[in-house]
């Protein structure tokens, strides 16, 4: 351990106040119950021991940490969100099984790696479950420059300390972690962001895995992804309007709802929201979708996996067997999962999420899986496509719109002195963007007549732009990209 004369001071300080402590609280009563004054010189002898061998115990066991959970065991009481981060020894839950760490393909970590050692997959299982225990979502792993890494477990920025290991345990960590997230191993000056998954009794936990170059080498946090709550709509970004229509049509009791979007279009988002806004006392709701975000409360949830027996179209027959009122699919991509939906929807709403930049292209795709245009015709109750749009940051510039685009501004009766281009700050850590919105097409199945193709989502990116909500750029990127599928699509 590194020398520091903070490491002297505090145990003096610790001494002074163990004596305090123990003179102000004890000595009173210990005097009463006694009944007499003259065994105090003892107790004050007593006294002057008790603070060194407290401040000796408390070295041995990294005092600090120690402070800290004496401190928050005694506001605990009063405090209740302190309380449930104290790491008091909890009972161990019926139930919960031993944690299965996975790769980025989905398979179970072993030994047959030989970068990871098996100490530190038995750490990193302890602490994950430590973590799923107490039911905390994030976790800290710095070593120090002194060999020491107090691994640190919290929320919302409270932590408190879990445990301690060695430094170079703490890099095999480390090192394990970046494999299972499929970083590059080797680089350690650079931060890197990726994904972890776990297993327990079946259930599957996300986490986000960042690594960042610290004094003492390399710094590892891990947040548990799904704890927050579904996006509202209005969040999402729908209009009253747009709201009206999805919750008329979230109300049908069979029938077919749409959601069609290009990968990373915020669909899945979507998706969740409208399923936050169905009443689960009032309809059976189950869903297949392979989610890195919380169950939604009263939602029976299956996660395809790649095993024969839970591959995507057989939980969706397994779903639809069991007959509720509502059946989600987020991404549906096979002709056997759709065909078996589509039949359910007579008389279920099925609730699904397509890879499509635009109706048509979604619209084809089910064709090519046998589900006819008259058949979606005849089911859909509302379609949605959409798409994401990063926001600009507060920093954002004024940028005067190209030619062409300004003409469209004045077509359409867009004003252009508020239209921004991206800059950068702290805040934003120099993208010039912070935040997303969406920009969504809602249409019944009158749409299926008309070529609508990604006009009404430029014109409503565009409209964002206007505003200065959105870059010109961010449009062209996100919704005119994609449009040759489109245009040359029939
Ligand atoms: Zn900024």
């Amino acid at each position: 351990m590194s020398y520091t004369w903070i490491w002297l001071l505090i145990p003096i300080m610790l001494w002074f106040y163990s004596g305090l402590f123990l003179v102000r609280f004890l000595g009173p009563g210990f005097d009463e119950w006694r009944g007499s004054k003259y065994l105090k010189p003892y107790w004050n002898l007593l006294t002057l021991f008790a603070g060194p061998v407290m401040a000796l115990v408390m070295w041995g066991y990294q005092f600090l940490d120690l402070i800290w959970l004496l401190i928050a065991k005694l506001f605990g009481g009063i405090f209740g969100k302190l309380k449930k981060v104290v790491p008091s020894a909890p009972p161990p839950k019926s139930g919960t099984g031993p944690v299965r760490l996975l790769d980025s393909r989905g398979d179970a970590v072993t030994g047959d790696d030989p970068r990871t050692t098996s100490r530190a997959r038995d750490t990193l299982r302890k602490i994950l479950a430590e973590l799923l225990d107490k039911n905390l979502t994030d976790l800290v792993m710095e070593p120090k420059p002194n060999g020491i890494c107090v691994i640190q477990a919290g929320q919302k920025g409270k932590w408190v300390p879990i445990r301690e290991i060695d430094a170079k345990l703490a890099g095999e960590v480390i090192l394990l972690v970046k494999i299972m997230a499929a970083l590059n191993p080797q680089e350690s000056g650079r931060a890197q962001v990726g994904k972890i998954t776990i297993r327990r009794d079946g259930a599957a936990s996300y986490f986000t895995a960042e690594t960042t170059a610290t004094f003492g080498g390399e710094k590892l946090l891990l947040h548990r992804k799904g704890t927050e709550p579904p996006m509202s709509l209005d969040a999402c970004g729908f209009s009253a309007d747009a709201r009206k229509t999805i919750h008329g049509a979230l109300s049908a009791p069979a029938g077919v709802i749409l959601i069609a979007a290009p990968p990373d279009s915020g669909s899945s988002t979507t998706f969740r929201a409208l399923l936050a806004e169905i009443d689960t006392k009032m309809r059976d709701v189950i869903t297949v979708e392979d989610s890195a975000d919380a169950m939604l409360p009263g939602i029976v949830r299956r996660e395809p996996g790649k095993a024969q027996n839970n591959s995507f179209p057989m939980l969706t027959t397994a779903a639809v067997q069991e007959s509720p009122t509502v059946l989600g699919l987020d991404r549906l991509a096979d002709a056997g999962s759709a065909r078996t939906a589509f039949d359910a929807a007579r008389e279920m709403l099925l609730i699904f999420t397509i890879d499509a930049p635009t109706l048509e292209d979604a619209v084809q795709k089910l064709e090519s899986w046998g589900v006819s245009r008259q058949e979606l015709a005849a089911r859909l109750r509302l379609a949605i496509v959409q798409r994401r749009l990063r926001k600009l940051c507060k920093c954002r510039r004024k940028a005067t719109p190209a030619p062409e685009i300004q003409e469209y501004f004045n077509e359409a009766g867009f004003r252009t002195d508020k239209v921004c281009a991206p800059a950068g700050c702290r805040n934003c850590g120099e993208t010039g963007f912070l935040g997303v919105t969406a920009v969504f097409d809602l249409c019944g199945p009158e749409g299926l007549n008309e070529t609508r193709g990604n006009t009404y989502l430029a014109y409503e990116g565009f409209r964002l732009a206007s505003e200065g909500i959105v870059s010109v750029d961010e449009v062209e990127r996100a919704v005119l990209a994609d449009s040759t599928t489109n245009t040359q699509g029939e």
